[in-house]
């Protein structure tokens, strides 16, 4: 009998494990590039031409080609992993490749283990998924599977070195493999889970300061088309501080505006927070800093200039 037989949660679980770790290899690389901008790189270097990057950028781009290149790759195996617990959700023996003559020997007690079997090639599983299920994928994702193989063998086996790796485009294929394979609009979700798994063995992380930089950074280079679809999101609309995630990840300095209204109906007062997913009553008046244009408050702070209304009262 064949023994060990994983279930499809197995092979999930790793596929959600490498295409988070292939993520924030890559999102991080983002983050960085952010904070040099706002801190510690030449600003006069970036103002001649805004959508150019900087020669430091470049610079900076050009030296983390190789960890690109890593988390490329657990993209790919991230992939993978995911596409074989699809299969595997309908039989896990459909991972078999060896024929029956050439099975591996069973063992003393006439079993043979799973894992002594030779598996499907991975560029054998978008057809095999295919020929199996009610479902099969579509052309856009066998597609991009197809190409991020080549990407990764070439980076793996060979050293041509002009494969020029873009870390908001490994975003965006983990989020095409996550709308096909784990379902549409999940990632954020992911995102939270994998994070919240995380704080339980760092207890000093904060979820929501992870999740909100990321957030900020999606609304950065992301096209409105792709926030839209696959998050959700509207990039025209407007957005405010949240109450919560700003107090909460004050020491990480996090500025970013990740509440909006739901709705365009004017004199909304249900704010809602994309990040920590909290609901807030919050008051429509004018702040009181001449300067500023928003009229939406929560507890006497304002959630567009982060003013308290207090130091206007004198
Ligand atoms: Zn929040
Ligand atoms: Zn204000």
């Amino acid at each position: 009998m064949i023994i060990e037989v994983p279930n499809a949660s197995h092979y999930e679980e790793s596929g959600f494990g490498y295409l988070n770790l292939a993520w924030t290899e890559a999102i991080s690389h983002l983050l960085h590039v952010n904070d040099a901008k706002e801190t510690w790189w030449d600003a006069s270097a970036d103002d001649e031409d805004d959508d150019a990057p900087s020669e430091q950028e470049q610079r900076f781009w050009q030296r983390v080609q190789k960890h690109l290149g890593q988390s490329l790759s657990l993209s790919v195996q991230g992939t993978e992993f995911l596409l074989k617990g699809r299969i595997a959700r309908i039989s896990p023996y459909l991972l078999i490749a060896n024929k029956v003559a050439e099975w591996p020997k069973q063992n003393s007690d006439g079993n043979i283990r799973f894992a002594d079997f030779k598996t499907v090639d991975a560029q054998d599983l978008c057809r095999l998924y295919g020929a199996v299920s009610e479902n099969p994928l579509d052309d856009e994702f066998t597609d991009l599977f197809t190409q991020l193989r080549r990407k990764r063998n070439v980076l793996v086996h060979s050293v041509d070195n002009s494969l020029k790796l873009v870390a908001k485009e490994i975003l965006v294929n983990c989020l095409v493999v996550s709308e096909h394979l784990i379902g549409q609009q999940k990632w954020f979700g992911v995102r939270r889970e994998y994070q919240v798994s995380d704080v339980e063995d760092y207890e000093d992380s904060c979820v929501n300061c992870v999740l909100g930089r990321e957030f900020g950074i999606l609304m950065e280079v992301l096209e409105p088309a792709q926030l839209h679809r696959f998050l959700g999101l509207n990039k025209r609309r407007r957005y405010y501080r949240c109450p919560s995630c700003q107090g909460e990840c004050a020491d990480w300095g996090l500025r970013t505006l990740s509440a909006f209204f739901p709705t365009k109906e004017p004199g909304q007062r249900e704010l809602y927070c994309f990040v920590c997913e909290e609901t807030f009553d919050v008051e429509r008046s004018k702040c009181l800093d001449e300067e500023c244009q928003g009229d939406v408050l929560y507890e006497d702070d304002c959630l567009t200039c982060g003013e308290t209304q207090d130091k206007f009262r004198w």
